[in-house]
């Protein structure tokens, strides 16, 4: 197995390395709220209306940015701001200098491990189309964070 994420920076990955280093897990498919008053962020239970809520992939992701207006592409030209992604996420865990987690597609060959530890949406969430939109604050959740 080519380890390429313990050797390379992110600035020096190619796209195909540096699409692989996402799981897959949808959680930065989830809305967010932000508290106006402390500018703290809130993951929410509530998907974007294109994740499927089992595959946890996205239905229309080459139109993605077309379709959903604050549809996030994740680039180094952002590293800033990868505060906002779970600390799980590869991306932010190799600007931290974290190793990324040891049920990662990359490290064990499928989505499996990561599904049924839990580290995904799967079974966790509902649709943004299911909801009341001005009831979002309803929704706060504290795992897609951790
Ligand atoms: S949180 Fe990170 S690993 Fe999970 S789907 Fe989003 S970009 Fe991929
Ligand atoms: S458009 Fe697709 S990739 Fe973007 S937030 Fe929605 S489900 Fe996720």
């Amino acid at each position: 197995m080519n380890k390429f994420w313990e050797y390379k920076t992110l600035s020096r990955m190619s796209d195909t390395e540096w699409e692989s280093l996402c799981d897959g897990c949808g959680k930065c498919c989830l809305n967010k709220l932000i508290d106006d008053e402390t500018e703290e962020l809130h993951f929410t239970n509530v998907s974007c209306h294109l994740l499927h809520t089992k595959s946890c992939q996205c239905r229309k992701y080459d139109q993605r940015f077309k379709l959903v207006n604050d549809c996030v592409k994740v680039s180094l030209d952002d590293i800033q701001q990868f505060h906002w992604l779970p600390s799980s996420c590869a991306y932010r865990r190799l600007a931290e200098g974290k190793p990324i987690p040891e049920w990662h597609p990359l490290i064990t060959g499928s989505k499996s491990a990561m599904h049924k530890g839990g580290f995904s949406v799967r079974g966790k969430i509902i649709s943004e189309k299911t909801i009341d939109p001005d009831k979002l604050g309803d929704y706060i959740a504290i795992w897609p964070a951790e």
